[in-house]
């Protein structure tokens, strides 16, 4: 759905050799969802409005903050894993 390209335009930096996986995913459940519950209950208390209220204020809000942050997301974790040099993580037998 959303794929980095081969390469940076710029410096040549392969982009093949990061995995950043399902974790911005994860991340924008996790953080998409808090922000959206919050904003649902504290309408519900306040307003009380019929349910179809609730469908057609947060389904689009929440697909909508998934897909323009997604972008973002995986950016900075591809960022933050060049910048930490985050690898795989491996058994080390020392003697
Ligand atoms: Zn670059």
């Amino acid at each position: 759905m959303l794929r980095f390209s081969d390469r940076c335009a710029r410096c040549g930096l392969d982009y093949g050799s990061f995995n950043v996986g399902d974790g911005a995913a994860a991340f924008l459940i996790l953080i998409v969802g808090a922000v959206v519950s919050l904003l649902a209950i504290l309408v519900e208390l306040r307003w009380e409005p019929p349910l179809v209220v609730h469908l057609i204020l947060w389904l689009p809000l929440t697909l909508g903050l998934t897909v323009v942050l997604l972008r973002f997301a995986k950016g900075l974790l591809l960022a933050l894993e060049f910048r930490n040099a985050a690898r795989e993580g491996r058994i080390v037998k020392g003697d």
